[in-house]
């Protein structure tokens, strides 16, 4: 779970951070501290304490949990879980919308051989000068032809690798 996901079951559970760490008798800026972090630690004592209202993925992704859910729905406790499901899908969409936006390091290599420093497009990997803005081929023809030459691009490296 990343700290932007934190932030997002807060906010669909209704709570501010003050409201959420009064709660759980922390300091808000324990709560502030972990959504800004890239990686929250479950174990952490701040988040154990969290997790006594949020209702917090233990694998580092949601997604399992609410097929975890729906695993339970079919097999017929549909509707106490009904109200859960629906703040999971509501939290799985924000953290979808939040993701869609983010931007990161590029990382491309340069021509120096050094990995590139600029920001990328929002939920792109790569920045404005390394692809970031390509939308990727669009026609069949032209998407049969990318996957053509990504097909031999691949083979030439296996068969480079090997040698
Ligand atoms: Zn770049």
């Amino acid at each position: 779970m990343t700290g932007a996901e934190l932030a997002a079951i807060r906010k669909a559970a209704g709570l501010s951070q003050t409201e959420l760490a009064g709660r759980v008798g922390i300091g808000r800026h324990a709560v502030s501290y972990w959504e800004c972090k890239r990686e929250v630690e479950r174990g952490a004592w701040a988040v154990e304490r969290m997790a006594q209202v949020l209702a917090l993925p233990d694998a580092p992704v949601i997604v399992p949990l609410r097929i975890s859910f729906v695993e339970r729905q079919q097999h017929g406790t549909a509707d106490q879980d009904a109200a859960v499901l629906a703040m999971l899908q509501a939290v799985e969409d924000q953290v979808k919308a939040i993701r869609a936006n983010r931007r990161v390091r590029c990382g491309a290599k340069t021509r120096k051989g050094a990995a590139c420093r600029m920001r990328s497009e929002p939920g792109k990997r790569r920045c404005k000068f390394h692809g970031g803005k390509s939308t990727g081929a669009k026609t069949a023809e032209g998407k049969a032809r990318i996957a053509e030459a990504q097909c031999r691009r691949w083979a030439r490296w296996r068969w480079e690798r090997r040698q």
